[in-house]
């Protein structure tokens, strides 16, 4: 079972992806965690990725999908994968649709000002990646591994506004490009809840 989780910077997908994962014996694919990692590791992906990911645009579509593709012919991709943060265009879309079967689309919807107060208080474990937020937890370091938290680069106001920006007028259109397999899910409620409503509805399909 291949599946997509559609929705704003922000709007849970990563959480929603790691609950499924285990559910469903599913790997969970991000391209952002993909151009993190060239990042990273100083490759030619991350140098011309970074450019566009520090002002909240998208990384050009021929170079998103090639690096998709390798990723998809790795052995962990075999029982299925849920695609986080790609598709992000129709473009990429219809590029996926030749390389691989959609099964359904999540839409996690959350409100744009619910959005940018998510941004502004996330903070990223240095070693382990686990992710927190100001809002709920105040200490510095990391809870699971003792490791300093840091705030990502493209976690500011100018960028999340762009990438809303970027988000309705590239991605949102998927939502009518996906209609006959999408389940849209208020995305502004416990993780728990929205885990438990979309296990319901991709164990009916
Ligand atoms: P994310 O971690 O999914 O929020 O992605 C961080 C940034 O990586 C985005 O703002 C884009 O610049 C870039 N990016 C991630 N996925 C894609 C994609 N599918 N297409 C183009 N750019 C992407």
């Amino acid at each position: 079972m291949n599946i997509i989780l559609l929705g704003a910077p922000f709007s849970g997908k990563g959480t929603l992806a790691k609950k499924l994962n285990s559910e469903f014996n599913l790997v969970q694919i991000s391209t952002g965690d993909l151009f993190r990692e060239n990042i990273k590791n100083g490759t030619k992906v991350g140098l011309l990725a970074k450019q566009y990911m520090d002002k909240g645009e998208l990384v050009p579509d021929s170079v998103t999908v090639t690096m998709l593709e390798e990723r998809l012919k790795k052995n962990d991709c075999k029982n299925g994968v849920i695609f986080d943060g790609f598709p992000r265009t129709i473009e990429q879309a219809k590029m996926l649709d030749k390389i691989a079967k959609v099964d359904a689309v999540i839409e996690l919807d959350v409100p744009f000002d619910i959005i940018r107060r998510r941004c502004l208080g996330r903070r990223v474990c240095s070693k382990c990646g686990e992710i927190y937020n100001t809002s709920t937890y105040s200490k510095t370091t990391c809870a699971k591994c003792g490791s300093p938290l840091f705030q990502r680069d493209d976690d500011n106001l100018e960028t999340v506004n762009n990438r809303l920006e970027v988000y309705k007028k590239m991605t949102a259109p998927l939502i009518n490009f996906y209609t006959d397999r999408l389940f849209t899910v208020d995305g502004n409620q416990n993780p728990e809840i929205v885990f438990e409503s979309v296990k319901n509805f991709l164990k009916k399909e």
